[in-house]
């Protein structure tokens, strides 16, 4: 048992096959699903594939050691914040200590205590749900649910990466509703928040299940749209723009709540980065507003920046 009914994922990375077994025998009855490993490169991989809730790790492992694996583990963003126990025949207090300072949750010395290695391992994974649950709310939006602004940035420097390692496309399409102020001071605050929960329950309902929705400020939105060029963003941009428009409010029943909208896209950019694609997208939306609001502006294909214009070759 780890505090409730869901099963955890434990990954047990070590070279001998007695101890997978003996530990699975042994964590059978905490609701647990237990994967291995008998070297670094196979549990790294499944750590990145898996993402377990917690990693039982072995210092000496055939291919490198267990702190090496720590190391590549902490290193990369994907597998950072993943729960580490080191299980190592070593008792030497420098190997513990290193093992803690590379960013482990505990340090169990072999032949374990089996009572209290379930102990540890129940006890990390409820540290574990913890922080995990903490880490996601920081990135929630408490009116809407929605992503908010701190995830929004992770997230699209994490998308930009994989599109441009991949060569895939990447949208970004942002809304902002339309004299919302005025609304505000006509129909009073609790009914501007009131909008603001439909208008995240309206992009939800239109987005994909992939698509990453947020609330970037205010009365402002953000859609990253992975694998899509600017032609289907802009069509997804424009089912936005119908749905809210179209949106009876039941209080109201004669008010039209309407946003502007700015679609930017990675293929349209010289420079490839979050920051580019936010501006473009601004950009866009800023000229939504300009143009008359309650509509789509695409961003401008950038001109080709010549980095090698002929004047500044050297002969
Ligand atoms: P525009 O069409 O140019 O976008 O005009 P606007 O009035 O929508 O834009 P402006 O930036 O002038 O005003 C945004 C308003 O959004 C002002 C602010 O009080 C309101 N607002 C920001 N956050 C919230 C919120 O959480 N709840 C409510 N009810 N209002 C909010
Ligand atoms: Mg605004
Ligand atoms: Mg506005």
């Amino acid at each position: 048992m780890t505090g409730n009914n869901e099963r955890s994922r434990v990954l047990i990375v070590d070279d001998s096959v007695d101890i997978h077994r003996l530990l699975k025998i042994r964590l059978r009855d905490q609701n647990l699903d237990i994967i291995t490993a008998s070297t670094a490169a196979e549990g790294l991989r499944l750590a990145r594939q898996v993402l377990p809730d917690l990693v039982l790790l072995d210092i000496d492992l055939p291919d490198k050691s267990g702190f090496e694996m720590l190391g590549e583990i902490k290193a990369d963003p994907a597998t950072h914040d993943l729960a580490v126990i080191f299980v190592s025949g070593s008792v030497d207090s420098q190997d513990k200590v290193r093992g803690f300072d590379l960013g482990a949750v505990d340090y169990v010395t072999k032949p374990f205590d089996m009572a209290e290695l379930r102990a540890r391992v129940r006890s990390a994974l409820r540290t574990q749900r913890l922080v995990r649950m903490l880490a996601q709310r920081a990135h929630l939006d408490g009116l809407t649910g929605l992503w908010n602004r701190a995830h929004l940035d992770v997230r699209l420097s994490e998308c930009v990466d994989a599109a441009r390692r991949h060569g895939r496309h990447l949208s970004l399409v942002m809304a902002d509703i339309d004299h919302f102020k005025q609304l505000n001071d006509t129909y009073g605050h609790p009914f501007g928040d009131h909008v603001l929960q439909e208008m995240a329950n309206m992009l939800e309902e239109i987005a994909r299940s992939e698509d990453i929705v947020c609330r970037y400020g205010g009365e402002e939105f953000a859609v990253i749209l992975c694998e899509t060029d600017h032609v289907e963003a802009t069509k997804v941009a424009q089912r936005f723009r119908s749905r809210i428009e179209g949106a009876i409010w039941q209080e109201h029943e004669r008010l039209r709540v309407t946003a502007s909208f700015g679609v930017s896209s990675l293929s349209l950019l010289t420079i490839k980065s979050p920051e580019a694609l936010l501006n473009s997208t601004d950009t866009a939306l800023y000229e939504a507003k300009r143009t008359g609001r309650n509509h789509v502006v695409v961003a401008a294909p950038q001109e080709k920046v010549h980095l090698n214009a002929p004047h500044s070759r050297s002969a």
